[in-house]
């Protein structure tokens, strides 16, 4: 199911937009167009703005998929599953990740961002989010130094919770610092347990999964 929709995804868009975001990056870059591209920088710094500020509009995205209810009858596909590990992390509404598409490429120009910032900011994009929804119990320690920078399993588990309202928190991928900085932080560490995925949500196949947003509920 996970696996289903992260091939469909792969497919859609590759057939949409393929490395668009490179190509939209390079463009930006070849016409000085873009906050980076304003002051001269050290390309290791510009890296590090790049994935800091993409981190940013993700996080906002993410917010907004909870708050606006069209949004959220794709992104409720994501929180529909009832087991919490990696491939949780591939099950996405081919919907939610098209609109998310302009959102994306219009922050790589406003950025202007140079393909190289971008390529890294996916890389450690997508590395976060695999490993945040890995089930991983982390020593406290090492979890308790990494949550302070970093989004940890159990601080994104919180997010899946299945009932209350810790669901409407805790949306930062890489940074941690997002949530804190807008008042969306839930603590949470690997003795927490929760029960994940959404009420009445527990058995869909890959089909209704891709019908859900047009689904209305009886
Ligand atoms: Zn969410
Ligand atoms: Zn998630």
């Amino acid at each position: 199911m996970n696996g289903g929709l992260w091939l469909l995804n792969a497919l859609v868009l590759g057939i949409v937009c393929g490395a668009c975001a490179f190509s939209v990056a390079d463009w930006a870059v070849r016409e000085h167009v873009g906050l980076l591209n304003v002051a001269t920088m050290p390309t290791w710094l510009t890296v590090v703005a790049a994935i800091i500020a993409l981190d940013l509009v993700s996080y906002g995205w993410h917010r907004a998929n909870h708050r606006i209810g069209v949004l959220w009858r794709f992104h409720q596909v994501h929180h529909s599953d009832p087991t919490f590990t990696t491939s949780t992390g591939l099950r996405f509404h081919p919907g939610e990740l098209l609109l998310s598409l302009p959102i994306r490429l219009g922050a790589v120009v406003l950025l202007g961002a140079p393909a190289a910032a971008v390529l890294a900011f996916e890389v450690v994009f997508t590395f976060a989010n695999l490993v945040e929804h890995g089930d991983i119990d982390l020593p406290q320690r090492s979890e308790r130094i990494l949550g302070h920078l970093f989004v940890t399993p159990a601080l994104h588990r919180r997010h899946h919770t299945r009932m209350g309202r810790a669901r409407d928190t805790n949306f930062a991928t890489v940074f941690s610092g997002w949530d804190r900085l807008f008042g969306t932080y839930t603590a949470s560490d690997s003795t927490v347990a929760v029960d994940t995925g959404l009420p009445g949500l527990s058995q869909v196949t890959l089909a209704e999964a891709l019908a859900l947003p047009i689904h209305v509920r009886q």
